[in-house]
């Protein structure tokens, strides 16, 4: 269970509790507000606070004074306009906080995001949960053949039962270990901040993550993309049904132009000019390289054979 019984009656008083306000509130964000969404075995994802509406992405492209509103078919043509455009800084009038529980190694990759504000649970302060991700039996992958930084096939068998043993035992051995450095019965207990240097990346930690729309959309694009790892793709995504729900203009228009669209070269345009003419283009008269041939070629593969 991502959360214990105490903390969520705490997410349930907090849910309980309204105010008036004059502020935009965003219905289908107020419906996840505090939520827990789980993610992993023992992550999640939980809106904190946010600020804006797709109003307030109109509302600051056209400096108004009111809310900014002319129509709902005005507005969506405007955000798709800014979207497409990469007029980007009216989106980033919008805010979201979420606190996220994740592995450690999940966070690694998660705060090369620079863009965001963060407070990480500090393990220096505190003591670490006995919790550690384990990989369901459809994520166990081997290493893939084709993509250094992918993986292949699901592991089976007495392969599949090995490797969870050690991730299991590893990680029980590791957190004993901690708790018998940390211990203060008959010795002096090392300081919590050596203590943690022994335990793995697959422990998990929490943070609270601050970030705008606009920077927001970077990270989803990249994160909830196929080429992400997949322990992060997954928290990208709840994160994007999460804004789906917020802003549901903007992530339309983002997902039609970032996450459905590509970016094509010069050589590759008039690769396609040539082709809507008739000639049969290879990779030899293309002037592309044979890797962004391939890419190319998958650009414009039917969807369904990407
Ligand atoms: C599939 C995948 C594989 C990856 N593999 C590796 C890897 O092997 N090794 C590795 O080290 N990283 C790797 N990364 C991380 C990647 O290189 C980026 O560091 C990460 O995705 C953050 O991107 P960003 O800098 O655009 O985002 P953010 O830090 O959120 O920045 C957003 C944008 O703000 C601007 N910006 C932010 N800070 C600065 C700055 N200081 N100076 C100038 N402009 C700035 C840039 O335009 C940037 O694109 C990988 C990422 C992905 C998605």
């Amino acid at each position: 269970m991502p959360v214990t019984e105490d903390q969520l009656a705490e997410i349930e008083a907090q849910r309980a509790e309204t105010a008036p306000t004059r502020r935009v509130v965003a219905e289908g964000m107020e419906a996840r507000l505090y939520s827990v969404h789980p993610v992993l075995d023992h992550g999640f994802v939980r809106v904190v606070d946010y600020m804006g509406d797709d109003a307030a992405i109109c509302q600051a492209a056209r400096v108004s004074y009111g809310r900014g509103t002319k129509a709902v078919s005005n507005d969506e043509g405007l955000i798709r306009y800014l979207m497409r455009h990469w007029h980007s800084t009216p989106f980033e009038m919008c805010e979201v906080k979420f606190h996220v529980k994740l592995p450690v190694f999940v966070a690694r990759q998660w705060i090369r995001h620079r863009t965001a504000n963060v407070n990480e649970y500090s393990a220096r302060y505190s003591i670490l949960d006995r919790e550690f991700y384990i990989p369901a039996p459809d994520a166990l992958a081997a290493q893939s053949t084709v993509n250094n930084q992918g993986r292949g096939e699901v592991l089976e068998g007495e392969e599949a039962a090995r490797v969870l043993d050690i991730l299991k035992t590893d990680a029980g051995r590791c957190y004993d270990n901690y708790e018998a450095m940390l211990g203060q019965d008959g010795q002096k207990g090392l300081a919590r901040e050596l203590a943690r240097m022994n335990l793995p990346a697959n422990i998990y930690t929490q943070w609270y993550w601050k970030c705008d729309l606009h920077n927001l959309f970077h990270f989803l694009r990249l994160r909830a993309d196929s080429h992400a790892q997949y322990e992060i793709r997954v928290y990208a995504q709840t994160i994007c049904e999460i804004v789906a729900d917020w802003v549901p203009l903007a992530y339309k228009a983002f997902e039609d132009y970032r996450i459905g669209g590509v970016n094509l070269s010069g050589p590759a345009m008039d690769c396609i000019r040539r082709m809507l003419k008739g000639e049969a283009v290879t990779q030899e008269t293309s002037g592309m390289s044979k890797g962004e041939w391939r890419e190319f070629e998958a650009v414009l593969a039917p969807t369904g054979e990407r």
